[in-house]
């Protein structure tokens, strides 16, 4: 009889195993970095040992020979060592000064940008998408892909006020949290319900529950147990679908995507800040999506040819006033725009049950 499988309860493994020699030897004792190019950190210990890293920039889902390739360029110039950071950018460390120039040849001729570092147009962030989520509107790496393409060239040069931080998300419950400039999924219409599905996949309490408007109610259609939505009361957030996909709401015209700004999650100099709404009723239209990248360069470049050294978008914005960025963007502003969610209480919170 085989031995008993025990869990064994390591939880995260230990990183130092991983690290560079470098860096395990002068783990808490970095003295000081800085940037010696765009794309390039130097950090120097407190005994004189330093490390050089090269960031590069990658299509966000790749493929196994894609890896292998990564893998190959740190084995040729960084002993084997490589790390993704959270955005999914990679970077190469090594204490060879001599090595710094060949390791950023040999990324940008296996065409992997260098840069990402300062002020600069960081790596674009996105959700889950279809590989892992049940519920996408539209392909976030695919849009981050897209945009990478045009905003390639700030992504090398460090020329903008302060660091950007774009992040898309593909459906409006926004897993992505906030950023600079936000492009999120937006749905325009209520659910449509599949009637003759629901009472064989749908656990109607849960779907019910899940609403955060109490728009969703028990009924009966043709004398089987279904679902009807207050229409008046949705606010099409898509939150019913991932417990009743019969509540189908993307859609590919009524789908949209919008452009909200400002955000950003980090205390640096000023408080964290919600990004707002600018943009909304952009098409969803891959593989390209134009429309999305036309507004998100306009925003870059009056960010760009008005902000002051070092300050974020929404710093920026609260600078100049809200009236003032859309004058300067030309963006139509409706009544839409600039939710300060006051009326949130009457338009939101409208159910008594609470859930966590
Ligand atoms: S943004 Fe929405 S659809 Fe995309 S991964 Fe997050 S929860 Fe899923
Ligand atoms: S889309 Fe959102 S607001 Fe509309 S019924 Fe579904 S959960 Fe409720």
């Amino acid at each position: 009889m085989s031995e008993l499988r025990r869990p064994i309860e390591c939880g995260v493994p230990d990183s130092k195993q991983f690290m560079p020699p470098v860096l395990v030897r002068n783990y808490g004792k970095w003295a000081w970095h800085d940037r010696p190019q765009p794309g390039v950190l130097r950090h120097v210990a407190e005994g004189g040992d330093q490390v050089f890293t090269v960031k590069a920039g990658t299509q966000r889902q790749m493929d196994i020979h894609t890896i292998r390739k990564l893998c190959d360029i740190a084995d040729q110039f960084c002993d084997g060592h490589v790390r993704f950071t959270i955005r999914s950018s990679v970077e190469f460390m090594t204490p060879d000064e001599s090595k710094v120039k060949p390791l950023i040849d040999a990324l940008e001729a296996a065409g992997f940008p260098v840069g990402g570092t300062g002020n600069s147009v960081g790596f674009i962030s996105h959700t889950q998408g279809w590989l892992h989520c049940d519920i996408p509107g539209t392909d976030a790496s695919g849009v981050v892909k897209a945009l990478m393409d045009e905003l390639v060239d700030e992504f090398k040069h460090e020329d903008m006020p302060n660091r950007v931080k774009i992040t898309t998300s593909c459906c409006q419950i926004n897993c992505g949290g906030q950023g600079d400039i936000a492009i999120n999924v937006q749905h325009t219409k209520p659910p449509v319900i599949n009637h003759a599905l629901v009472s064989g996949v749908c656990e109607r309490p849960a779907v019910i529950a899940r609403c955060p408007v109490a728009a969703i109610r028990p009924a009966l259609v043709d004398g089987k147990p279904s679902l009807e939505v207050d229409e008046k009361k949705c606010v099409c957030c898509g939150a019913c679908y991932p417990p009743c996909p019969p509540m189908q709401i993307n859609d590919p015209v009524n789908s949209k995507i919008a452009i909200w700004v400002g955000g950003k999650h980090s205390s640096t100099r000023s408080k964290p800040m919600f990004h707002k709404l600018v943009a909304a009723g952009l098409p969803n239209n891959a593989p390209r999506w134009p429309e999305v990248a036309e507004v998100v360069k306009l925003i870059l470049r009056t960010y760009k040819a008005d902000a002051r050294p070092w300050e974020r978008m929404g710093e920026w914005i609260e600078r100049i006033g809200w009236p003032r960025f859309f004058e300067m963007t030309q963006l139509p502003f409706t009544k839409y725009h600039v939710d300060t969610w006051r009326g949130g209480r009457a338009n939101l919170n409208a159910s008594a049950h609470l859930h966590f």
